[in-house]
């Protein structure tokens, strides 16, 4: 896609290269990606999570994997519609994250066909006011890069969040794995953690 093209080649760049605001209408659009986005407080995400936690204890942690996962998947299914090549949407988002405030991003390993993909982000907002934890805290972020590449490559991956800025400074790493294949409960476990009941039976 030669808009993303364009992009990518430009050295200096402002929030004005990514975003087109439309004051009267209140409106922000992504223009890599042709969408609409929105601005939230950082503070909010974790505001959210502590809430989450409050609420449903160790669920929380699924719960936010499973919200992450459609905002990586609808993402990456505006971005296939302009370019369906995995590697230009790879290498198009550490400016997409930077640009839109995420973090500074590095992806590594197997871009081309996503057998295993890293995703590293250095000063990431979905952790940084979380100094005193020892734990990954970024099931959010897993979430989201998980999403993006099932559909990215169109093939089941399993993500985990293997270091955590919080707890171990530098960057937090999520690394995603194909795996042989997904089962409805496999992509929804942060629902069937917190309401077993809503677990289809195992006898059918
Ligand atoms: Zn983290």
């Amino acid at each position: 896609m030669e808009r993303t093209k364009k992009v990518l080649q430009e050295a200096n760049r402002g929030i004005s290269d990514f975003y087109d605001l439309d004051f009267t209408r209140g409106e922000i659009n992504l223009r890599q990606i042709d969408a609409r986005a929105l601005i939230l407080p950082a503070a909010a995400w974790s505001t959210l999570r502590d809430e989450l936690v409050r609420a449903f204890k160790g669920g929380a942690f699924p719960l936010m994997f499973q919200i992450g996962y459609p905002i990586g998947s609808t993402f990456m299914e505006r971005f296939k519609k302009l370019d369906p090549n995995p590697e230009i949407a790879m290498k198009a988002l550490p400016e997409i994250g930077a640009s839109s405030g995420w973090g500074s991003f590095s992806i590594l390993g197997d871009i081309k066909d996503g057998s295993e993909v890293l995703l590293r982000v250095a000063n990431c907002p979905f952790c940084s006011k979380m100094n005193e934890r020892d734990l990954p805290v970024c099931d959010f972020l897993a979430g989201v890069f998980n999403g993006m590449v099932d559909t990215l490559y169109d093939k089941p991956h399993e993500a985990r969040e293997t270091r955590c800025e919080s707890s171990q400074g530098e960057f937090c790493e999520v690394v995603a794995r194909i795996v042989p294949e997904k089962t409805d409960e496999h992509k929804r476990w942060g629902t069937y953690v917190l309401f077993p009941w809503l677990a289809p039976s195992r006898s059918q």
